[in-house]
């Protein structure tokens, strides 16, 4: 998202989603291939959370 070169942490945490679009969105057709450091992680985390009624934050 960031651009920048994932360092040893962004490589280990490795949030990426990889997804095939099918019927039912606007982008049916299309790929998804999203690979975020860390720093990316968290903002998007932090925007996305808030507008979700079912937390996908959890202790573990
Ligand atoms: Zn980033």
């Amino acid at each position: 998202m960031c651009g920048k070169e994932f360092d040893i942490w962004d490589e280990q945490e490795n949030f990426c989603f990889e997804h095939k679009v099918g019927y039912g969105s606007i982008h049916d057709g299309e790929q998804v291939s999203l690979n975020l450091c860390c720093d990316c992680f968290d903002k998007v985390i932090d925007i996305v959370a808030p507008m979700c009624q079912v937390n996908p934050l959890s202790e573990v």
